[in-house]
């Protein structure tokens, strides 16, 4: 048993900068599955969302454009008090970064660059070439060995302990012996990202499971507007690698096989930097009726950039579309797909990362404030994370210096946890079938399939009655290799059993939302509906499946309008 008065679990961006602040006022631990520079962060290309009013084009940019942006973006879901706090603190956020030594893409006049982004309004996003994420997750992780946080690595958190109506510290398994330990702590922040490997096609890491959230679930906490999934439009066809929007920021164009510039039929104004969630729909629309090619793709063309700008502004893109698709980008256009790319949904929280259970936080993609409602604008996300990651640090340890003898009470109930946590690995150490990965395969198939960019109440059925199967199959399966030190194929089936979960929060949330807003598009229910559905979903764990609530949207000073770009 160890103890810590904050435990921040997720070592990418959220993570990093939660422990960060926390660790101006108390001791801090962090656990991370994968080694912090390995979180999905680091993959982060494009770049983050301030109203800095640098550039010539966004001399008139303020916060209060930002959050309309966002909020107009997001499908009017978003609660507008939050996004008006990111958008507020934003500026503070990116110059914190740079002071830290965070080293930005500049313009000719010396200050931070920003580069047009899908969905707003003025050039607004500050990147690091195509690279922001590794260069601020670098950035992070200095200050946090500067700081002299205690960083675990190779540790999975598999059960939270709650006792007396409180989080009092999480059971987590240490990959490397495969043995479990208990970690009691007086405010557990969880920054453990999205959920994209629920999905066959994904930009995301594999460590994105959405394993942690379930937890939270579990434990009695309501996952919001989880239904709401992200589509990138453009990722390379055949890998799925990310295609930044940094790409159509800089002046790409989307082809059809015919060659025509298809967005103007969708999006006549904004055209390829309308937001994500019209992009995409766009796209595998052409595809569906036949005008993209081999039934698969549509082209993203950059040759008219010319190589030297290519390669100044997106060279890991150049890269990428010649490493993982063989194409020189400064020849010939790139195949580009559209593919799952961020969990909108997620645990639901207060503006200070605190969720309903006492004692648990949480922050980044694995959180839901919510700022991005119905679709995140890009560059919004690394933002979010700085800036509710820093608040919920603040207020953990705010809530951890509270406290007298607190979570150290609880040693007897957290050695129940791991002993309840060792008869689970032996159960699934026993003779049933060896089917954990099939049943991933399947589920990852049946909601990309059906719980995809186009949604319909039959399909939706038919991918809820698959996960149900998928569960009871999950229920008899055991592991192939019961070895403990570093046995993937435990950590992969741990993973499933938390990712069924969700994915049965998502479908469910999708067939009740009878309507189309942002990121949910129903093909039998293809209008917006204000009366009925300005609303956001809350789902609580039952034995028997999602229960589903609803609550208000709070509108602060903008009213819902048609989403026109
Ligand atoms: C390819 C790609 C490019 C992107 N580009 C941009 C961009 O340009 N701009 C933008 O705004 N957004 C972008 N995004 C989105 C953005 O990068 C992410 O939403 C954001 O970085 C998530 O940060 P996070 O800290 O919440 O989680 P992550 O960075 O995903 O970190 C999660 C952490 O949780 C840990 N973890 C997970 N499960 C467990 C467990 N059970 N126990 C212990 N630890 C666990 C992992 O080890 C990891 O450290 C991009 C996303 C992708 C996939």
């Amino acid at each position: 048993m160890r103890y810590y008065p904050v435990l921040v679990i997720g070592g990418g961006l959220a993570g990093l900068s939660a422990a960060i602040e926390a660790s101006s006022q108390v001791e801090v631990a962090l656990l991370s599955q994968v080694h912090p520079l390995r979180s999905h962060s680091q993959a982060a290309q494009g770049g983050i969302n301030a109203a800095l009013a640098n550039v010539p084009a966004g001399r008139s940019d303020d916060w209060e454009k930002h959050a309309f942006d966002t909020v107009k973006g997001s499908d009017y879901l978003a609660d507008q008090d939050a996004v008006e706090i990111m958008a507020q603190e934003a500026p503070e956020a990116v110059y914190r970064l740079e002071r830290w030594g965070a080293a930005f893409s500049r313009s000719a006049a010396g200050t931070l660059d920003q580069r047009p982004f899908g969905g707003a309004g003025f050039p607004r996003t500050c990147y690091a070439a195509d690279r922001t994420g590794h260069v601020l997750m670098h950035t992070l992780y200095e200050q946090a060995l500067r700081h002299r946080i205690t960083v675990r690595s190779d540790w999975m958190v598999v059960s939270i302990l709650v006792e007396e109506g409180r989080c009092q510290g999480v059971v987590a398994l240490d990959i490397t012996t495969g043995k479990l330990d208990a970690f009691l702590a007086e405010a557990v922040i969880l920054a453990t990202g999205g959920a994209g490997r629920l999905y066959q096609r994904t930009t995301n890491a594999l460590i994105c499971t959405g394993q942690p959230t379930a937890l939270a679930y579990r434990a009695g906490v309501p996952l919001k507007d989880m239904e709401f999934i992200q589509f990138h439009p453009t990722s390379l066809y055949g890998s799925n690698i990310l295609i930044s929007e940094g790409a159509r920021g800089e002046g790409g164009y989307l082809l059809n096989r015919l060659g025509e510039r298809f967005m103007e039929r969708y999006a006549r104004e904004a055209m390829e930097l309308a937001p994500r969630d019209i992009v995409a729909r766009s796209i595998q629309t052409e595809i569906d009726e036949g005008r993209g090619f081999e039934g698969e793709y549509v082209h993203l063309d950059l040759r008219h950039l010319g190589r030297e700008r290519i390669l100044e502004r997106l060279p890991g893109i150049y890269d990428i579309a010649s490493h993982f698709g063989g194409v020189d980008a400064a020849v010939a256009p790139i195949p580009v797909q559209p593919a799952q790319h961020y969990t909108m949904g997620g645990i639901d929280t207060n503006a200070d990362g605190e969720a309903a259970l006492m004692g648990l936080l949480a922050a980044g993609e694995c959180a839901c404030v919510s700022v991005h409602g119905a679709n995140r604008l890009g560059g919004n996300s690394l933002l979010e994370t700085v800036v509710f990651g820093h608040r919920a640090g603040r207020r953990a340890a705010t809530l951890a210096q509270g406290r007298g003898v607190g979570a150290r009470a609880h040693i007897r109930e957290a050695d129940a946890l791991v002993a309840d946590g060792e008869a689970r690995l032996k159960a699934i150490s026993g003779e049933g079938p060896k089917q954990f990965p099939q049943i991933r395969e399947e589920m990852a198939r049946a909601m990309t399939e059906q719980v995809g960019i186009f949604r319909t109440r039959r399909g939706l059925l038919e991918a809820q009655a698959k996960l149900q199967e998928l569960r009871e199959r999950f229920r008899a399966s055991s592991l192939r290799h019961i070895g403990r030190r570093f046995n993937v194929e435990l950590v992969r089936a741990l993973e499933l059993d938390g990712m069924l979960d969700l994915a049965e929060v998502v479908a469910a949330g999708a067939l009740a939302r009878a309507e189309s807003r942002g990121g949910h598009y129903r093909l039998d229910h293809r209008e917006r509906d204000d009366q009925r559905w300005l609303r956001h979903t809350l789902a609580s764990y039952t034995p028997r499946g999602p229960r589903l609530r609803h609550s208000e949207v709070r509108l602060t000073r903008w009213q819902p309008e048609a989403r026109v770009y």
